[in-house]
């Protein structure tokens, strides 16, 4: 790439003691060719859509494979073996979250499956309170007259009180329920999970955590926070083989009707005199895990809850920290760039990050940080349009897609682009990025792009 000055020195970050190397993950060698001539090895920076396998689950689920059988009421050894493993995959999942002894470890396809599910198992008569802040998957699934969607606070302290508020003065003094994430997907900062939920419980309100962004970066204790529910995806937790998690109170998940009708989930059927079907179903987990399991998903996430605890959270904790920092510290190098945050620079925060730069549409960034260097970000409002709006601030005011500048100074962006990373990042994919941002921004994109189906894309 032809630099026409020397960039400045990039702001230094000096390493934290305690860093370790990444965890080995799938794809580390993939190399990836560039628009303007040859490969560059990949840098994954989208971890909070789907995160990479860790090397130790793909190697778990590859040494599992040839024992693979039917589960539940296969005769066969191949069959119990797979049984016990789906059976003892709840108990690691449940240790990795800190349960109670009286919890249920739902498997449910994902974040989004078992908020629905929670969704179609409350009391009918239960009010639901949510952040307009939460990703669509914690937004939407709720009976929408019987929801209260609270604005967005400006601190955690605002949180606790917005919500108090709201269940203090509820006219309805039935069920209810609190929905809130542990980290956000747009900005990655962590919410006052435990204090939300000492609020709700004071206010005989339940409460559920969505853990998609929590999970993979911080360790989770259902005693501690003293949540009712939690629930995470395994394709954010290094173990993308099309599992989820619901797990928690097991009373309002008994009482509802199976999530899905259908084999598994009932433990006797039979056929009535006058035509009917009269169904006995179970009160275990398996009430709302009808069909068959995805047994090998269901062993890819308690391989990769066992793989974190091993390699211990505050090493990845520390060593996560230490990569926001960087960005960080990089991105407020840039002249233009905004980094959004709803509850201000020192709140403690994940590795996701969204930011714009004034004169560039988002895509276009997002698109030449790809196709010149390499790196995958995403861009966009990344399920999350209320607090993307909110935090965007107003209409926007950006026209087309692929103009470089193609802002008007000032003006409120279409979208943002999000980097986000994990325990399997390398320090050089973040250094690449800041380096990346901080050219494009100081000498625009080396290559033309052009719209494609409101993308933007390289022009051949
Ligand atoms: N909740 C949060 C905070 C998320 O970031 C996401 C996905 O990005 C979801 C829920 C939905 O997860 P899934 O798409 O795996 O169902």
């Amino acid at each position: 790439m032809s630099v026409s000055a020397p960039l400045p020195a990039a702001p230094t970050v000096a390493p934290d003691q305690s860093v370790r190397a990444p965890l080995p993950v799938l794809g580390r060698d993939v190399t990836v060719p560039l628009v303007t001539g040859g490969e560059v090895g990949y840098a994954a920076l989208d971890y909070a859509a789907s995160a990479p396998a860790l090397q130790r689950v793909w190697d778990d689920v590859a040494a599992y494979a040839p024992y693979y059988g039917s589960v539940h009421r296969g005769a066969g050894y191949l069959s119990q073996l797979s049984t016990d493993l789906f059976e003892n995959a709840r108990g690691t999942v449940a240790r990795f979250l800190d349960c109670r002894d009286t919890d249920q470890v739902v498997f449910t396809r994902s974040t989004t499956d078992s908020l629905n599910l929670l969704a179609r198992a409350l009391p009918a008569d239960c009010h639901v309170f949510v952040f307009e802040t939460e990703h669509h998957a914690a937004l939407l699934p709720w009976n929408d007259a019987r929801l209260t969607c609270l604005d967005a606070p400006r601190s955690p302290e605002q949180a606790v009180r917005v919500l108090e508020r709201a269940l203090a003065d509820r006219a309805h003094h039935g069920p209810a329920l609190v929905c809130v994430t542990g980290a956000s997907n747009v900005t990655g900062e962590l919410w006052p999970v435990r204090e939300l939920a000492a609020a709700a419980h004071a206010h005989g309100a339940r409460i559920v955590l969505d853990a998609a962004q929590l999970a993979p970066h911080h360790p989770v204790s259902v005693r501690d926070l003293d949540v009712d529910w939690v629930a995470f995806s395994g394709h954010k937790l290094y173990a993308p083989f099309g599992s989820g998690v619901l797990a928690g109170r097991a009373d309002w998940l008994r009482a509802a009707e199976p999530y899905l009708a259908g084999g598994g989930a009932s433990r006797a059927v039979t056929r009535r005199s006058d035509g009917g079907v009269d169904v006995e179903w179970h009160d275990t987990a398996a009430r709302h895990e009808a069909g068959s399991p995805n047994v090998i998903g269901a062993y890819a996430i308690a391989s990769a809850c066992r793989a974190l605890t091993e390699a211990g959270f505050d090493g990845l904790v520390a060593r996560e920290r230490h990569l926001v920092r960087v960005v960080r510290a990089g991105l407020a190098a840039v002249p233009g760039v905004r980094v959004l945050s709803l509850f201000g620079d020192d709140a403690p925060r994940v590795g996701v990050i969204s930011f714009v730069v004034e004169g560039w549409n988002s895509s276009h960034l997002a698109a030449a940080l790809s196709a010149e260097y390499g790196i995958g970000v995403r861009d966009g409002l990344f399920c999350a349009h209320p607090l993307v709006r909110t935090l965007l601030g107003g209409d926007p005011q950006v026209q087309g897609v692929c103009g470089s500048p193609d802002a008007a100074p000032g003006g409120t962006p279409l979208n943002a682009v999000r980097v986000s990373f994990g325990a399997g990042t390398p320090d050089e994919h973040v250094e690449r990025f800041v380096t990346a941002v901080r050219e494009l921004v100081r000498d625009g994109a080396q290559w033309t792009y052009r719209t494609e189906n409101g993308r933007c894309v390289p022009a051949v």
